[in-house]
């Protein structure tokens, strides 16, 4: 359900920004989702279709979904990887756990097109 609450988040902030913007119909809405986070690009979209139901700005407003990759940073040795397919969570040079996320952790709203 973390998709729910985070479209509802989203699709409030897109209503906010296309008012701010004087947008009445917006065709295109691009986020991009970190790897690292738990939403996935379908429940996104099927939550967003749902959502927008409800706001006639949005009525003709596509959801496109742009992946970020989640890479970390060793604390320890500086090395940065990707996270993604890892299981594992520690440096792949040095085996420390001391693992800190840089980027794909967050949805962020990219653009409006109108
Ligand atoms: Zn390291």
């Amino acid at each position: 359900m973390h998709e729910l609450a985070a479209t509802e988040r989203l699709v409030e902030l897109v209503v906010q920004e296309c008012e701010r913007n004087g947008l009445r119909e917006p065709k295109r809405i691009i986020i991009e989702v970190g790897d690292f986070t738990s939403y996935t690009a379908e429940s996104l979209s099927f939550y967003f279709n749902l959502a927008k139901k409800n706001e006639p700005v949005l009525k003709a407003a596509e959801l496109e979904v742009r992946n970020v990759a989640a890479i970390a940073i060793c604390q320890k040795c500086g090395e940065e990887m990707s996270l993604k397919g890892v299981s594992s969570k520690s440096c792949r040079k040095c085996g420390s756990g001391d693992m800190v996320i840089r980027a794909g952790r967050d949805l962020v709203l990219k653009m409006i097109e109108g």
